[in-house]
């Protein structure tokens, strides 16, 4: 595809620098990149030089600023907050609470599998103390790869990090309206991320972002890797239903053995032109409330 709306960095659990994503996106040829980094903004700054030193060597490149929350008592609700005000204060100490928990918690899955019997090598992670990184489960994952554990990040989350396996630990979470009230005060239009990770049925699903709806979310992120062939007719049927904008990312974090692919998004979005220029109306109309 020519755009993705949907990719992680270093800032987060990512594996490739803002910088390394813009040579990948140019070789892709992706020409529209939203940077989503979980719980931070702060690549963002590194995105837009990176962007613009692109764009400077003659390639056609626009970058969007972005963030993607994680809400729900799970914490598998994602938000995804197009246009954001990276700066905006609120925001900013909203994800540093988060990466905070996240920090403590990192700390505990480690612990976690030392208790039974898996000592993760120091160089293995990131290096303390986590603070720009927000250690994530991925980053855990990938070191039980490179010890021989499992093969994959599927088995090692299937054996190890999934709730209810030995390192699970959970994390309290915003609430996915939470999330929502804070990207709008940001400025940012909230997306609904990959809505099959919700694992609802179709009418429930429904329901539910009918329900973010009226808290404020504007779109649902119709084209992810996680939306089968039969799902993306049910998803852009609940978007137009609802009047929510239809976006699309491959949720690309650089891991191979994955299917996320920069620019690999599900066939079919014959509407990708549409649908990137409502987003943009959109960011345009989303200006943050004027502060006193
Ligand atoms: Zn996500
Ligand atoms: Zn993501």
């Amino acid at each position: 595809m020519a755009l993705d709306l949907h990719v992680h960095s270093t800032y987060s659990d990512g594996l490739l620098t803002p910088e390394a994503l813009c040579t990948l996106a140019i070789q892709k040829q992706v020409h529209t990149l939203a940077l989503t980094d979980h719980d931070t903004t702060e690549g963002i700054a590194s995105m837009v030089l990176a962007a613009q030193a692109t764009a400077l060597a003659g390639n056609q490149f626009a970058f969007i600023p972005a963030v993607e929350l994680s809400a729900g008592d799970d914490g598998r609700t994602h938000v995804l907050g197009y246009g954001v005000d990276a700066a905006n204060v609120p925001l900013v100490a909203a994800c540093k609470t988060i990466r905070q928990k996240r920090l403590i918690r990192g700390t505990q899955m480690v612990e976690a599998l030392r208790a039974i019997g898996i000592e993760i090598p120091g160089d293995y992670l990131p290096p303390p103390p986590w603070e720009g990184q927000a250690i994530g489960r991925p980053h855990i994952a990938r070191a039980l790869i490179r010890m021989g554990l499992v093969n994959t990040m599927e088995q090692a989350f299937d054996r190890f990090l999934e709730e209810g396996r030995p390192a699970y630990v959970p994390l309290a979470h915003l609430s996915a309206t939470q999330a929502i009230s804070l990207l709008k005060a940001a400025g940012a239009v909230p997306v609904l991320a990959h809505p099959m990770r919700l694992r609802l049925e179709p009418q429930v699903l429904e329901a539910f972002v009918a329900f973010l709806r009226e808290a404020g979310l504007q779109g649902l992120e119709v084209y992810h890797p996680s939306a089968g062939r039969r799902d993306i007719p049910m998803l852009q049927g609940i978007a137009d239903r609802l009047g929510l904008l239809a976006t699309g990312g491959s949720d690309f974090h650089g891991d191979k053995g994955t299917r996320a692919m920069l620019g690999g998004l599900p066939g079919g979005w014959h509407t990708w032109e549409q649908d990137l220029a409502a987003l943009r109306q959109a960011m345009l109309e989303a200006k943050p409330p004027a502060t006193p």
